[in-house]
């Protein structure tokens, strides 16, 4: 199944090619629906999750899923196709274009005015669809409540992140390296994955498909082009602990996940994110500091309070902790464990993941 990022580069690559022209040429051996009528002009192409859309201007739209092994080619007139004629399933032909679709299990035209026509359904074929996770304004908030208002509460969080009715555009490999980058167990109900992993998950989702709508290599982790984390790479080393990736088929449709057995252990829900935490460490304290670079205990709540080293810092507190985390100072890495075990109630092995966790995300942002 191709990522929503494939569709939405299709969509790029055919739209100045068809839209504004009229249709000369349409073949489509499999359609369900009307015939689009030569002479209609094409007003938009666009991509809406895993979907391709081609809008006419006589309100039809024609649209292919890719499913597995679909894919879709643009040819100047004449020039010969990379795949054979008999894998054609949609061809809509302009002035000097020809737009191929080969060996899309799904290809049906509708009316969005009146959506359900041809199939009987009463529905809108891509009205089901979550917010679709490669557009730049997509509703994140509206994405991350689908979790709770769309999935099953026990539904493995993998195939969750697969149900387009919930967020649009993930496919198999995103899946897996979202996991393994927000720590997730695939195999966890996705009941038991705290909102603000969900939430580091799509916001993460939505930042690679992004990021990857102009490459041609698609690119999850830093690293030269068509750098991942997990995916294909079974029983290769996880890029973060060394441990032997592992994959298995699962779900209704048998897809396959990749995961680290260290990193994602089962019932793994992910961490929350570190930058709250140091906000909270660089606030201003009542007390007055003890030993420099020490924690010192607060008498109120019993607790470690924030080292004072950090708010001496001139500046800005959480720069200053950014500095620490990429210099990889062995000496603050483990304050910060301390402190986060103290104030937040982490396992060590938590703690030491979370620091370790935001070190390779700041690598892999810079
Ligand atoms: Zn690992």
């Amino acid at each position: 199944m191709p990522e929503g990022d494939t569709l939405h580069r299709a969509a790029i690559r055919l739209r100045p090619a068809l839209a504004g022209l009229a249709l000369q040429r349409f073949e489509a051996p499999r359609l369900l629906g009307n015939r689009p009528l030569l002479g209609a002009t094409i007003r938009d192409v666009e991509a809406v999750g895993k979907h391709l859309l081609v809008h006419f201007d006589d309100g039809l739209t024609l649209r292919t899923h890719l499913g597995m092994a679909g894919s879709w080619h643009l040819y100047r007139s004449e020039e010969r196709w990379r795949k054979p004629r008999h894998l054609l399933r949609a061809l809509v032909g302009v002035n000097g274009w020809d737009a191929v679709c080969f060996s899309a299990p799904q290809v049906q035209t509708y009316r969005p005015s009146q959506p359900g026509g041809p199939l009987g359904t009463g529905r809108d074929p891509i009205g089901h669809l979550g917010p679709d996770l490669c557009t730049p304004d997509v509703d994140l908030d509206e994405a991350v409540g689908r979790f709770e208002t769309v999935a099953q509460p026990d539904a493995e969080i993998a195939v969750v992140l697969l149900d387009q009715r919930v967020v649009a555009g993930v496919g198999n490999v995103y899946k897996s390296e979202l996991l393994h980058r927000c720590r997730v167990d695939p195999f966890v109900a996705v009941k038991a994955v705290p909102i603000p992993v969900r939430r580091q998950l799509v916001e993460a989702a939505n930042r690679l498909l992004l990021l990857n709508l102009a490459t041609t290599r698609r690119t999850t982790v830093a690293g030269p082009a068509g750098s991942v984390a997990v995916y294909g790479k079974a029983r290769r080393p996880c890029p973060r602990c060394g441990t032997p990736i592992r994959m298995v088929h699962h779900g209704i449709q048998n897809r396959s996940t990749y995961w680290c057995p260290r990193c994602q252990p089962p019932g793994a829900a992910g961490l929350p994110s570190l930058l709250p935490a140091l906000h909270q460490l660089s606030r201003p304290h009542q007390e007055p500091p003890s030993e420099h670079g020490q924690p010192s205990a607060n008498p109120e709540n019993g607790r470690t309070s924030p080292s004072p080293s950090i708010e001496h810092t001139n500046g800005h507190p959480i720069a200053h902790w950014q500095q620490l985390i990429r210099s990889s100072d062995l000496t603050k890495h483990i304050e910060l464990v301390t402190w986060l075990r103290a104030e937040h109630g982490l396992g060590h092995g938590q703690a030491n993941a979370l620091v370790r966790q935001t070190l390779l995300e700041h690598q892999s942002d810079t």
